[in-house]
C-alpha cells in the first residue's frame, strides 16, 4: 500500500514525499482512512511508530478549505508534554508546507504574552499541552466551540502525569459534535475508560501488542552490586559501543543533575533535560542533543518524552523505573522509523522487584550483558545467567556467531553469549570497538556509522520482523 492509496490530497503527498517517506508505517495504512472519514478512532499504537502522521495528515486534508478565525481553533491536539507538542508543531510545518494551514502552539514554561498574541492570529490547529489551554480559556483568550476535531496523544502518558481530570475538563468544553482521535502506547482501564466517555463509537487499530517493547530494539539487563557499578558500567559502555546518539534516563531530575555533571567530569559530551530547567535551558540542551553537538541527553522520563531525534542509537535506563510503563517509553526513543536500536536496563538487588515488573510487562526475561570491569551481580527472582534470544517480536539481535550455533547442541544459558565490553578508547574516538575474540560483534561493528542507522524504511523492520 502507498500513501497514494490512502485518499491523502497531492499538497500533502507531495510534502510526505519531500520529508523522505516512501511508504506509509502500519499504524498509518490503518488510521488514515479512517481519520479522513472523521469517524472516531482509538489507536494502539508507541512513539516511533509514525502515529503524529497518522493524525496530522488526515486532519490537513480534512481542514483545508475551511475559513480559520482568530482565537478560535478547528482543530486541538492535545499533548502531554511541552516536548510533544512542539515536535507535533514541527511535524505539522512539514507536512502542511504546500497548504495555507496555520497552527499555534500552547505549552507551560513559555512565555504567555507571546502565546496570547499567536492566538490572535488565524488558528487551524491549536497544539497544547492540558494546563496551558485550560489557563488561557479561563483568562478569556480562547474559544473552544469551534473545535471540530480533537486529538488526545499519548494518553497513557497523560494519566501518568495526572493530567486525566484535566482533559476531562477540556473535552466537557468542547462542541460534543465532534470528531475525536486518541492515541496511546499502553490501554490501562482509566485510557479506556476517558475513550468510553468521549469517543463515539470508535474503529480500534492496534500496531503493535499493548506495552510490547519497538520490535527493532534490541534489549539488555546490566545486573550490578551498587550505584557506583551502575556508573563505572555507563562509562563503559558509552565509551565503548557505537554510541552515536544516546539518551539516559534517571528517575529523579536531582540525579539528571549529577549523572550529567559526572559524564561532563569524565570527558563525555552530555547535556541534560529535566523539569526544573528554565524552558530556554531545555531548549539549548535539545537542541544541541538534536544537531549532533552533544551525543548524550540525561534527561528523566517527563523530560525525555516525546523527544523525536533520529537516529538515537542507545538508550540507558540508569534507574529502573518506578512505573513499568516508561520502561516501554524511554527504550521507544530508539529503534524509530525502522531503525534499529539497543537499549540497556540497569539494575541492582533493590531493583529486582521493579525489574520483575518490567519483566512480566514486556513479557520476556532480558539477556544479561556483562561489562569489562564491572562485577555481574545476582539480582532476586531474575534469571542469573543469560537467557536465549525469544522466538517472534523482535528484542535480541542474534550475533552471526549464534546464527551458526546448532538449537540444540548446547544448554540453553550457554547458547546465548554474554557481551563483553572492552577497548573504551576506540569507540570514544568514535570508531566502533573490536569484538572480542569468540564473542558476539558489537551491533553495527567495523563500520564508522552503525549499519542499523543506513536502513530507512519500514519495510526492512517487517521483513525483519517475520
Ligand atoms: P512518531 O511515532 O510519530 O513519533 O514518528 C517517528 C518517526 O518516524 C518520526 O521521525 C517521523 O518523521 C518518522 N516517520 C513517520 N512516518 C514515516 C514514514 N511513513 N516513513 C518514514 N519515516 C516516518
Amino acid at each position: 500500500m502507498t500513501f497514494e492509496d490512502l485518499g491523502l490530497s497531492p499538497e500533502v503527498l507531495a510534502a510526505i514525499a519531500q520529508a523522505g517517506y516512501r511508504e506509509p508505517t502500519p499504524i498509518q495504512k490503518q488510521a488514515i482512512p479512517v481519520a479522513l472519514q472523521e469517524r472516531d478512532l482509538l489507536g494502539g499504537a508507541q512513539t516511533g511508530t509514525g502515529k503524529t502522521a497518522a493524525f496530522v495528515l488526515p486532519l490537513i486534508d480534512i481542514l483545508t478549505g475551511g475559513k480559520a478565525k482568530a482565537r478560535m481553533p478547528r482543530a486541538l491536539i492535545l499533548s502531554p508534554t511541552r516536548e510533544l507538542a512542539q515536535q507535533t508543531l514541527e511535524n505539522f510545518q512539514i507536512y502542511a508546507q504546500n497548504t495555507d494551514l496555520d497552527a499555534a502552539l500552547l505549552i507551560g514554561g513559555a512565555n504567555m504574552r507571546q502565546q496570547e498574541q499567536a492566538l490572535g492570529g488565524d488558528i487551524d490547529i491549536l497544539i497544547a499541552t492540558p494546563g496551558r489551554l485550560l489557563d488561557m480559556v479561563e483568562r478569556g483568550k480562547l474559544l473552544m466551540m469551534g473545535v471540530k476535531h480533537l486529538v488526545i496523544d499519548e494518553a497513557d502518558r497523560m494519566l501518568d502525569m495526572g493530567f486525566i481530570p484535566d482533559v476531562e475538563r477540556i473535552c466537557g468544553m468542547l462542541p460534543p459534535l465532534r470528531h475525536t482521535l486518541m492515541f496511546s502506547a499502553t490501554m490501562p482501564k482509566e485510557v479506556r475508560k476517558l475513550a468510553d466517555r468521549f469517543l463515539h463509537n470508535p474503529k480500534e487499530v492496534t500496531v503493535a501488542p499493548p506495552a510490547s517493547p519497538a520490535e527493532t530494539v534490541e534489549q539488555w539487563l546490566v545486573a550490578v552490586g551498587g550505584d557506583r557499578d551502575k556508573g563505572r558500567a555507563l562509562r563503559e559502555l558509552l565509551g565503548h559501543e557505537t554510541v552515536t546518539s544516546s539518551m539516559v534516563f534517571t528517575n529523579r531530575k536531582r540525579d539528571v543533575d549529577s549523572l550529567h555533571r559526572s559524564l561532563r567530569r569524565h570527558g563525555f559530551n552530555a547535556v541534560r533535560m529535566q523539569g526544573d530547567m528554565a524552558q530556554r535551558e531545555r531548549e539549548v540542551a535539545l537542541a544541541a542533543f538534536k544537531d549532533g553537538e552533544a551525543a548524550i541527553l540525561v534527561c528523566t522520563d517527563v523530560a525525555g518524552r516525546g523527544i523525536d531525534v533520529f537516529g538515537v542509537s542507545h538508550i540507558f535506563c540508569f534507574d529502573v523505573p518506578v512505573n513499568a510503563e516508561d520502561y516501554v517509553h524511554r527504550i521507544g526513543r530508539t529503534g524509530r522509523a525502522g531503525h534499529r536500536g539497543r537499549a540497556y536496563i540497569f539494575a541492582t538487588p533493590e531493583d529486582a522487584k521493579a525489574l520483575q515488573s518490567v519483566t512480566r510487562l514486556i513479557e520476556r526475561d532480558l539477556p544479561v550483558a556483562e561489562v569489562a570491569g564491572v562485577k555481574t551481580a545476582a539480582l532476586p527472582g531474575i534469571p542469573s545467567g543469560p537467557v536465549a534470544a525469544p522466538d517472534g517480536a523482535g528484542g535480541t539481535k542474534p550475533s552471526r556467531r549464534r546464527r551458526r550455533t546448532k538449537p540444540d547442541d548446547k544448554p540453553r544459558g550457554e547458547r546465548e553469549a554474554k557481551r563483553v565490553v572492552r577497548d573504551k578508547d576506540a569507540a570514544r574516538n568514535g570508531k566502533a570497538a573490536p569484538a572480542a575474540p569468540g564473542r558476539p560483534a558489537p551491533f553495527g561493528e567495523g563500520a564508522d556509522v552503525p549499519a542499523f542507522l543506513l536502513r530507512p524504511t519500514f519495510a526492512d523492520r517487517d521483513a525483519g520482523a517475520r
